[in-house]
Protein backbone atom coordinates (compact mmCIF):
# COMPACT_ATOMS: atom_id res chain seq x y z
CA UNK A 1 0.00 0.00 0.00
CA UNK A 2 1.58 3.25 -1.11
CA UNK A 3 2.26 6.21 1.13
CA UNK A 4 -0.43 8.90 0.26
CA UNK A 5 0.82 12.86 0.28
CA UNK A 6 -1.99 15.42 -0.09
CA UNK A 7 0.48 17.74 -2.17
CA UNK A 8 -1.53 21.59 -1.48
CA UNK A 9 -0.31 23.97 -3.87
CA UNK A 10 -0.31 27.81 -3.47
CA UNK A 11 -2.20 29.78 -6.39
CA UNK A 12 -1.08 26.87 -8.84
CA UNK A 13 2.60 25.79 -7.69
CA UNK A 14 4.44 23.78 -4.73
CA UNK A 15 5.91 25.35 -2.19
CA UNK A 16 8.80 24.56 -0.10
CA UNK A 17 6.23 22.84 2.64
CA UNK A 18 4.89 20.37 0.12
CA UNK A 19 8.80 19.30 -0.69
CA UNK A 20 9.43 18.56 2.56
CA UNK A 21 6.33 16.81 3.09
CA UNK A 22 6.96 14.53 0.11
CA UNK A 23 10.89 14.30 1.48
CA UNK A 24 9.54 13.28 4.49
CA UNK A 25 6.77 10.32 2.55
CA UNK A 26 9.04 9.50 0.20
CA UNK A 27 11.36 8.16 3.29
CA UNK A 28 8.70 6.73 4.85
CA UNK A 29 7.39 4.74 2.08
CA UNK A 30 11.32 2.96 1.44
CA UNK A 31 11.21 2.11 5.11
CA UNK A 32 7.91 0.60 4.54
CA UNK A 33 8.75 -1.38 1.26
CA UNK A 34 6.47 0.78 -0.76
CA UNK A 35 6.31 3.94 -2.58
CA UNK A 36 5.19 7.28 -2.81
CA UNK A 37 1.66 8.64 -4.19
CA UNK A 38 0.11 12.48 -4.33
CA UNK A 39 -3.06 14.05 -4.53
CA UNK A 40 -3.63 17.42 -5.86
CA UNK A 41 -6.99 19.02 -5.14
CA UNK A 42 -7.29 22.61 -7.32
CA UNK A 43 -5.90 23.77 -10.01
CA UNK A 44 -2.26 23.67 -10.86
CA UNK A 45 -0.25 23.16 -13.89
CA UNK A 46 1.04 20.12 -15.04
CA UNK A 47 4.53 21.31 -15.23
CA UNK A 48 4.62 21.68 -11.08
CA UNK A 49 2.95 18.36 -11.05
CA UNK A 50 6.14 17.09 -12.44
CA UNK A 51 8.18 18.77 -9.71
CA UNK A 52 6.71 16.40 -7.69
CA UNK A 53 8.55 13.50 -9.30
CA UNK A 54 11.73 15.30 -8.47
CA UNK A 55 10.71 14.28 -4.69
CA UNK A 56 9.99 10.76 -4.99
CA UNK A 57 6.59 10.67 -6.17
CA UNK A 58 5.74 8.34 -8.32
CA UNK A 59 2.29 9.24 -9.15
CA UNK A 60 -0.06 12.34 -8.63
CA UNK A 61 -3.69 11.93 -8.78
CA UNK A 62 -5.27 15.95 -10.13
CA UNK A 63 -8.86 16.63 -8.61
CA UNK A 64 -10.08 19.69 -10.33
CA UNK A 65 -13.59 21.25 -10.32
CA UNK A 66 -14.24 25.09 -10.21
CA UNK A 67 -15.59 24.59 -6.84
CA UNK A 68 -11.97 23.66 -5.64
CA UNK A 69 -10.47 26.77 -7.00
CA UNK A 70 -10.32 28.31 -3.29
CA UNK A 71 -9.54 25.62 -0.85
CA UNK A 72 -12.70 24.48 1.09
CA UNK A 73 -11.26 22.18 4.05
CA UNK A 74 -14.20 19.95 4.06
CA UNK A 75 -14.07 19.10 0.31
CA UNK A 76 -10.24 19.09 0.05
CA UNK A 77 -10.25 16.71 3.19
CA UNK A 78 -13.18 14.88 1.63
CA UNK A 79 -11.01 14.83 -1.73
CA UNK A 80 -7.87 13.09 0.01
CA UNK A 81 -10.04 10.62 2.03
CA UNK A 82 -11.74 9.08 -1.42
CA UNK A 83 -8.04 9.28 -2.82
CA UNK A 84 -6.76 7.42 0.20
CA UNK A 85 -9.17 4.81 -0.24
CA UNK A 86 -9.15 4.40 -4.00
CA UNK A 87 -5.18 3.30 -3.52
CA UNK A 88 -5.58 1.83 -0.31
CA UNK A 89 -2.81 3.82 1.95
CA UNK A 90 -2.98 4.01 5.36
CA UNK A 91 -0.36 5.97 5.82
CA UNK A 92 -1.10 10.13 4.90
CA UNK A 93 1.55 12.96 4.39
CA UNK A 94 1.03 16.37 4.69
CA UNK A 95 2.61 19.60 5.44
CA UNK A 96 1.89 21.91 8.86
CA UNK A 97 0.62 24.68 7.01
CA UNK A 98 -3.15 25.96 7.29
CA UNK A 99 -4.30 23.91 4.88
CA UNK A 100 -2.44 20.94 6.57
CA UNK A 101 -3.84 21.79 10.01
CA UNK A 102 -7.30 21.91 8.53
CA UNK A 103 -7.39 19.05 6.67
CA UNK A 104 -5.23 16.73 9.06
CA UNK A 105 -7.70 15.96 11.52
CA UNK A 106 -11.15 15.43 9.51
CA UNK A 107 -9.06 12.92 7.43
CA UNK A 108 -8.04 11.32 10.19
CA UNK A 109 -11.38 11.39 12.31
CA UNK A 110 -13.14 9.66 9.17
CA UNK A 111 -10.74 7.31 8.12
CA UNK A 112 -10.58 6.37 12.33
CA UNK A 113 -6.59 6.65 11.64
CA UNK A 114 -4.28 8.71 14.27
CA UNK A 115 -3.42 11.95 13.34
CA UNK A 116 0.18 13.48 14.38
CA UNK A 117 0.87 16.74 13.72
CA UNK A 118 4.11 18.92 13.88
CA UNK A 119 5.99 15.79 13.54
CA UNK A 120 10.04 16.18 13.44
CA UNK A 121 11.32 12.45 13.14
CA UNK A 122 10.72 9.87 10.63
CA UNK A 123 8.46 7.74 11.93
CA UNK A 124 9.73 4.31 12.73
CA UNK A 125 7.48 1.78 11.90
CA UNK A 126 9.03 -1.05 12.65
CA UNK A 127 9.07 0.09 16.76
CA UNK A 128 5.25 0.87 17.23
CA UNK A 129 4.97 3.87 14.52
CA UNK A 130 7.03 6.16 17.35
CA UNK A 131 7.61 9.78 16.03
CA UNK A 132 8.97 12.90 17.92
CA UNK A 133 7.21 16.33 17.98
CA UNK A 134 8.31 19.80 20.03
CA UNK A 135 5.80 19.97 23.02
CA UNK A 136 5.50 22.87 25.75
CA UNK A 137 5.62 25.35 23.18
CA UNK A 138 9.14 24.19 21.77
CA UNK A 139 10.50 23.88 25.31
CA UNK A 140 10.28 19.89 25.25
CA UNK A 141 10.24 16.74 22.64
CA UNK A 142 6.96 14.14 23.25
CA UNK A 143 7.64 10.99 21.19
CA UNK A 144 4.06 9.64 20.25
CA UNK A 145 3.24 5.81 19.44
CA UNK A 146 0.34 4.71 17.89
CA UNK A 147 -1.05 0.90 18.16
CA UNK A 148 -3.34 1.58 15.11
CA UNK A 149 -2.35 1.16 10.92
CA UNK A 150 -4.04 4.00 9.56
CA UNK A 151 -1.69 7.26 10.06
CA UNK A 152 -2.31 10.79 9.29
CA UNK A 153 0.95 13.33 9.62
CA UNK A 154 1.67 16.72 9.54
CA UNK A 155 5.51 17.38 8.71
CA UNK A 156 6.78 20.96 10.82
CA UNK A 157 7.59 23.26 8.18
CA UNK A 158 10.96 23.55 8.38
CA UNK A 159 11.27 20.08 10.46
CA UNK A 160 12.33 18.01 7.54
CA UNK A 161 15.71 18.47 5.65
CA UNK A 162 14.63 18.30 1.46
CA UNK A 163 15.88 16.20 -0.44
CA UNK A 164 15.99 15.39 -4.13
CA UNK A 165 14.83 11.90 -4.98
CA UNK A 166 13.85 11.60 -8.94
CA UNK A 167 11.71 9.30 -9.82
CA UNK A 168 9.55 8.86 -13.08
CA UNK A 169 5.68 10.46 -12.63
CA UNK A 170 2.33 9.59 -14.13
CA UNK A 171 -0.43 12.13 -13.60
CA UNK A 172 -3.38 10.73 -13.08
CA UNK A 173 -7.11 11.94 -12.88
CA UNK A 174 -8.25 11.76 -9.20
CA UNK A 175 -11.58 10.04 -8.96
CA UNK A 176 -13.63 12.99 -6.82
CA UNK A 177 -16.03 15.80 -7.14
CA UNK A 178 -17.50 17.56 -4.38
CA UNK A 179 -20.83 17.18 -3.05
CA UNK A 180 -23.29 19.94 -1.81
CA UNK A 181 -22.19 18.83 1.85
CA UNK A 182 -18.76 19.05 1.13
CA UNK A 183 -18.70 22.56 0.21
CA UNK A 184 -19.76 24.00 3.57
CA UNK A 185 -17.80 27.33 2.78
CA UNK A 186 -16.44 29.28 0.21
CA UNK A 187 -14.21 31.77 -0.14
CA UNK A 188 -15.31 34.81 -2.08
CA UNK A 189 -11.92 37.01 -2.68
CA UNK A 190 -8.52 36.10 -1.28
CA UNK A 191 -6.49 39.40 -0.70
CA UNK A 192 -3.15 38.99 -0.25
CA UNK A 193 -2.32 40.69 3.39
CA UNK A 194 1.65 41.56 1.97
CA UNK A 195 3.60 41.53 -1.42
CA UNK A 196 6.54 40.58 0.44
CA UNK A 197 8.08 37.10 1.02
CA UNK A 198 5.92 34.53 3.06
CA UNK A 199 6.75 34.39 6.41
CA UNK A 200 6.28 30.78 7.11
CA UNK A 201 8.38 29.71 4.37
CA UNK A 202 10.86 32.58 4.39
CA UNK A 203 14.34 31.29 5.19
CA UNK A 204 15.68 34.18 6.94
CA UNK A 205 13.16 36.07 9.08
CA UNK A 206 14.01 40.00 10.18
CA UNK A 207 11.81 40.70 13.31
CA UNK A 208 11.24 43.60 16.00
CA UNK A 209 9.58 44.30 19.07
CA UNK A 210 8.69 46.83 21.49
CA UNK A 211 12.60 48.31 21.68
CA UNK A 212 11.73 50.05 18.39
CA UNK A 213 9.67 52.68 20.58
CA UNK A 214 7.19 53.10 17.71
CA UNK A 215 6.13 52.29 14.42
CA UNK A 216 7.46 54.97 12.66
CA UNK A 217 11.07 53.57 12.97
CA UNK A 218 10.44 50.29 11.56
CA UNK A 219 12.08 51.51 8.07
CA UNK A 220 15.45 50.40 8.99
CA UNK A 221 13.71 46.97 9.60
CA UNK A 222 12.00 46.83 6.42
CA UNK A 223 15.47 47.76 4.95
CA UNK A 224 17.09 45.15 6.16
CA UNK A 225 14.68 42.69 5.24
CA UNK A 226 15.06 43.86 1.71
CA UNK A 227 18.66 43.58 1.69
CA UNK A 228 18.59 39.85 3.30
CA UNK A 229 15.78 38.80 1.21
CA UNK A 230 13.85 38.32 4.76
CA UNK A 231 10.12 38.16 5.63
CA UNK A 232 9.48 40.74 8.58
CA UNK A 233 8.03 39.83 11.99
CA UNK A 234 6.82 41.80 15.03
CA UNK A 235 6.85 40.63 18.94
CA UNK A 236 2.60 40.68 20.02
CA UNK A 237 2.30 43.89 21.69
CA UNK A 238 3.13 45.66 18.58
CA UNK A 239 0.81 43.98 16.42
CA UNK A 240 -1.45 44.27 19.05
CA UNK A 241 -0.70 48.17 19.77
CA UNK A 242 -1.11 48.26 15.80
CA UNK A 243 2.17 49.22 15.29
CA UNK A 244 2.52 45.87 12.54
CA UNK A 245 -0.01 44.34 10.66
CA UNK A 246 -1.22 41.01 13.10
CA UNK A 247 -0.15 38.70 10.18
CA UNK A 248 3.52 39.50 11.15
CA UNK A 249 2.56 38.43 14.92
CA UNK A 250 4.99 34.97 16.11
CA UNK A 251 4.63 33.51 18.98
CA UNK A 252 2.64 30.97 21.14
CA UNK A 253 -0.41 33.16 20.26
CA UNK A 254 1.16 33.74 16.61
CA UNK A 255 3.08 32.07 13.67
CA UNK A 256 5.36 29.52 14.42
CA UNK A 257 8.54 29.61 12.28
CA UNK A 258 11.54 28.01 11.76
CA UNK A 259 13.83 29.78 9.15
CA UNK A 260 17.41 29.24 8.92
CA UNK A 261 18.36 33.12 10.15
CA UNK A 262 15.82 34.46 12.87
CA UNK A 263 16.93 37.83 13.95
CA UNK A 264 15.31 39.75 16.49
CA UNK A 265 15.71 43.30 17.15
CA UNK A 266 14.34 44.98 20.55
CA UNK A 267 12.72 42.17 21.91
CA UNK A 268 12.88 40.41 25.10
CA UNK A 269 12.75 36.88 24.77
CA UNK A 270 9.24 35.74 27.04
CA UNK A 271 8.68 32.70 26.66
CA UNK A 272 5.42 32.76 24.72
CA UNK A 273 7.31 34.61 21.94
CA UNK A 274 10.35 32.15 21.87
CA UNK A 275 7.59 29.08 21.62
CA UNK A 276 7.30 30.62 17.61
CA UNK A 277 10.90 31.14 17.00
CA UNK A 278 12.91 28.75 19.24
CA UNK A 279 13.48 26.13 16.12
CA UNK A 280 15.37 28.48 13.79
CA UNK A 281 18.25 27.18 13.11
CA UNK A 282 20.10 30.42 13.54
CA UNK A 283 19.11 32.98 15.73
CA UNK A 284 20.82 36.48 15.99
CA UNK A 285 19.52 39.24 18.87
CA UNK A 286 20.19 42.37 19.15
CA UNK A 287 19.10 43.93 22.58
CA UNK A 288 20.80 46.30 25.19
CA UNK A 289 19.92 45.12 27.99
CA UNK A 290 22.53 42.00 28.39
CA UNK A 291 20.10 40.35 30.82
CA UNK A 292 17.27 39.73 28.31
CA UNK A 293 16.21 36.34 28.38
CA UNK A 294 16.17 36.04 24.40
CA UNK A 295 20.67 35.84 24.57
CA UNK A 296 19.92 32.65 26.28
CA UNK A 297 18.93 30.98 23.63
CA UNK A 298 21.06 33.22 21.05
CA UNK A 299 23.54 31.89 18.25
CA UNK A 300 24.71 35.34 17.84
CA UNK A 301 24.51 38.04 20.20
CA UNK A 302 25.04 41.93 20.09
CA UNK A 303 24.53 44.04 23.03
CA UNK A 304 24.25 47.38 21.78
CA UNK A 305 21.36 50.03 20.86
CA UNK A 306 19.44 48.67 18.21
CA UNK A 307 19.30 52.58 16.47
CA UNK A 308 23.18 52.02 16.22
CA UNK A 309 23.73 48.49 15.55
CA UNK A 310 21.32 48.25 12.47
CA UNK A 311 22.03 51.36 10.94
CA UNK A 312 25.44 50.20 10.82
CA UNK A 313 24.40 46.16 9.70
CA UNK A 314 22.41 47.96 7.34
CA UNK A 315 25.42 49.88 5.82
CA UNK A 316 27.79 46.76 6.21
CA UNK A 317 25.64 44.70 3.87
CA UNK A 318 24.98 47.43 1.63
CA UNK A 319 29.31 47.21 1.16
CA UNK A 320 29.56 44.05 0.87
CA UNK A 321 26.92 44.11 -1.54
CA UNK A 322 28.86 46.46 -4.02
CA UNK A 323 31.81 44.95 -3.77
CA UNK A 324 30.82 40.90 -5.04
P1 LIG B 1 9.37 43.99 25.79
O1 LIG B 1 9.22 42.84 26.70
O2 LIG B 1 8.97 45.33 26.28
O3 LIG B 1 10.90 44.01 25.35
C1 LIG B 1 11.49 45.04 24.62
C2 LIG B 1 12.96 44.72 24.54
O4 LIG B 1 13.60 45.71 23.77
C3 LIG B 1 13.67 44.71 25.91
O5 LIG B 1 14.39 43.49 26.08
C4 LIG B 1 14.60 45.90 25.87
O6 LIG B 1 15.82 45.67 26.54
C5 LIG B 1 14.84 46.03 24.39
N1 LIG B 1 15.18 47.41 23.99
C6 LIG B 1 14.53 48.55 24.34
N2 LIG B 1 15.11 49.62 23.73
C7 LIG B 1 16.15 49.11 22.99
C8 LIG B 1 17.13 49.71 22.16
N3 LIG B 1 17.17 51.03 21.93
N4 LIG B 1 18.07 48.90 21.58
C9 LIG B 1 18.06 47.55 21.80
N5 LIG B 1 17.15 46.95 22.58
C10 LIG B 1 16.18 47.72 23.16
N6 LIG B 1 4.42 37.67 22.82
C11 LIG B 1 4.83 37.41 21.57
O7 LIG B 1 5.76 38.03 21.06
N7 LIG B 1 4.21 36.44 20.85
C12 LIG B 1 3.17 35.71 21.35
O8 LIG B 1 2.63 34.86 20.63
C13 LIG B 1 2.73 35.98 22.67
N8 LIG B 1 1.71 35.28 23.19
C14 LIG B 1 1.35 35.51 24.50
C15 LIG B 1 0.36 34.73 25.09
C16 LIG B 1 0.02 34.94 26.41
C17 LIG B 1 -1.06 34.08 27.02
C18 LIG B 1 0.65 35.95 27.15
C19 LIG B 1 0.31 36.18 28.60
C20 LIG B 1 1.63 36.74 26.58
C21 LIG B 1 1.99 36.55 25.25
N9 LIG B 1 2.97 37.32 24.63
C22 LIG B 1 3.39 37.01 23.38
C23 LIG B 1 3.57 38.49 25.30
C24 LIG B 1 4.90 38.19 25.93
O9 LIG B 1 4.71 37.68 27.22
C25 LIG B 1 5.78 39.46 26.01
O10 LIG B 1 5.06 40.43 26.74
C26 LIG B 1 6.13 40.04 24.65
O11 LIG B 1 6.71 39.05 23.83
C27 LIG B 1 7.13 41.17 24.85
O12 LIG B 1 7.30 41.84 23.63
P2 LIG B 1 8.65 42.63 23.34
O13 LIG B 1 9.80 41.73 23.56
O14 LIG B 1 8.50 43.27 22.01
O15 LIG B 1 8.59 43.80 24.42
Amino acid sequence: MPVLLFAENAQGTFRKPVFEAATYGYDLAKTLGTHLIAVSVGPVKEDELEKLGNYGVSEVYKIEDARLNSFVNTAFAAAVIKTAQDTGSDIIVMSQTYHGRAVAPRVAARLDATPYSGVISLADAANGFDVRRFSYSGKGVEELKSARSKIVITVKTNGYKVEENPVTISIRSGNYSPSNDDIDLVARELVKASEGVSLTEAEVVVSAGRGMKGPENWGMIEELAGLLGAATACSKPTADMGWRPHHEHVGQTGIQIAPNLYIAIGISGAIQHLAGVSSSKNIVVINKDSEAPFFKIADYGVIGDLFEVVPRLIEEIKKIKIAS
